[in-house]
């Protein structure tokens, strides 16, 4: 991959958007049958995954690297520097069960421009859809061997993967316990992992009401809940609480549970019966510690009601683990210190969102939180535009974007040119007074 000259790899990436763009149907086929997501929210993240691929190739500028001139400084007077990038070798690239097309094209893609080969371990809930992408890369005119795709559990398959010497870089996008495990037998190998969250809506007693209540249930109920950029925390200033439930209630009621094959409805099952065990634990805590439970609160198989818990209390276990189901937690704070205290609180340090009318408590409440990114005024979204995504604390390390990820999918080498023993470096003048 290193020797192919990058115009024919675009060229190839070029080939491999076509293919997916001309078969989007049953990438969106795929997603719907392992996944259970809805075909607007397939089709969603099959476009994504053109646009990803499209972005990325335009990006390849930032291969370029760069020219250091010396005579910035005493030491480099004669000298002059290259910055370039390499590629690092074979990727390992670990991804989960949420996003199983957009989450393999991001990591793949800018891998692939940098001149690396690939091995992806995609989740054992849905791979499908990571031997579709490859094989379409395959008739597109990826040589053999530059990428790979090993299925298998991952607590089998995934230990030998990432403690190999011949692995020179780990991506991986799952839950913290995986994340953590995964460091601990990486290594020296560059590491960048994209792990859990608990992300905090904070609503301010000046928000927009109407907005706030429709985004909250947008960035709680999206894909049953299973996101990690999903809400999992509403903290409402007591004053505007009342009115925000009423607005909440009233707008549960566009969400419509059952077969995601079914246009008319907007919401389908959890990946497995475990995560719906799981949810139905986390619920069932909380009512048992005092929250009050508004709406839903119950599952048959794998599908879980919409639910809306409010005053849930601070000891409850799902206002600080990781809930992934369509669960709305609300608890009720008496004003913003609280909220981006109790926010900061969490092990998680991924996304967050603040709705307020002010650019003073919009401003306050961003730097405050300890999040990787923070969004005003709307439900958090991963993997949108040019936007770097990643986490802080047990969310993860290292950034991916287009760019971003290109970058890291690269190390630096500094190449120094002495231009002295031509003549040709400069030489310090003695300013004329
Ligand atoms: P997961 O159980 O951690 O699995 C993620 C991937 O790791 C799967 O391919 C899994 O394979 C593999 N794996 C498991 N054990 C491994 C090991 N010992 N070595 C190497 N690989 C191993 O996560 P998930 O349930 O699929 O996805 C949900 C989690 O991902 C949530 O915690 C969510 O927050 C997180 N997530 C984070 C982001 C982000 O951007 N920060 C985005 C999406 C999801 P198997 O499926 O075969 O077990």
């Amino acid at each position: 991959m290193r020797d192919i000259p990058a115009i024919d790899r675009i060229d190839i990436l070029n080939k491999a958007r076509h293919i997916m763009r001309d078969n989007k149907e049953d990438f969106v086929d795929t997603l719907l049958l392992e996944a259970g997501k809805t075909r607007t929210s397939a089709t969603g993240e099959v476009m994504a995954s053109l646009n990803r691929v499209k972005m990325t190739m335009e990006e390849a500028r930032s291969v370029f690297g760069e020219y250091i001139p010396g005579d910035w400084s005493e030491d480099t007077m004669a000298k002059f520097a290259l910055v370039v990038h390499e590629p690092l070798g074979a990727i390992a690239c670990i991804t989960p069960f949420n996003y199983p097309l957009f989450s393999v094209a991001a990591k793949v893609i800018p891998a692939l421009v940098a001149g690396n080969t690939v091995v992806v371990k995609p989740s054992s809930d849905d791979p499908i859809v990571a031997l579709l992408l490859a094989r379409v890369l395959e008739k597109a005119g990826i040589p053999g061997g530059a990428v790979n795709v090993i299925t298998g559990q991952g607590a089998m398959v995934g230990d030998r993967l990432v403690s190999r010497d011949q692995i020179k870089m780990i991506t991986l996008t799952g839950s913290t316990g995986v994340g953590k495990r995964v460091a601990s037998l990486a290594g020296m190998k560059k590491l960048h992992l994209e792990l859990g969250g608990k992300g905090a809506a904070i609503v301010a007693a000046d928000a927009e009401l109407a907005l706030a209540s429709k985004k909250v249930l947008e960035g709680c109920l999206k894909y049953s809940g299973q996101r990690c950029d999903a809400i999992s925390r509403v903290f409402v200033e007591e004053a505007v609480a009342n009115r925000f439930m009423e607005l909440l209630v009233r707008e549960l009621s566009s969400w419509k549970l059952g077969d995601p094959r079914k246009p008319s409805n907007s919401m389908g099952p959890l990946i497995n019966p475990e995560a719906a065990a799981r949810v139905q634990a986390l619920v069932d805590d909380a009512i048992s510690k005092g929250c009050k439970l508004v709406r839903g609160g119950k599952h048959k198989g794998c599908y879980f009601e919409p639910t809306i818990l409010d005053n849930v209390p601070h000891g409850a276990r799902i206002a600080a683990e990781e809930t992934f189901g369509p669960v709305v937690t609300v608890i009720r704070v008496k004003n913003l210190n609280e909220a981006i205290e109790l926010t900061n609180e969490s092990r998680y340090g991924l996304d967050s969102c603040v709705f307020t009318n002010s650019f003073y408590t919009a401003w306050r409440v961003t730097k405050a939180l300890e999040e990787g990114s923070v969004t005003v005024n709307d439900a958090p979204a991963h993997g949108v535009g040019y936007f770097p995504f990643g986490g802080n604390k047990d969310s993860g390390i290292g950034r991916e974007g287009v760019g971003y990820s290109i970058d890291e999918m690269t190390r630096l080498k500094t190449i120094q040119f002495n231009l002295a023993p031509a003549g040709l470096g400069k030489t310090r003048q003695t300013p004329k007074m």
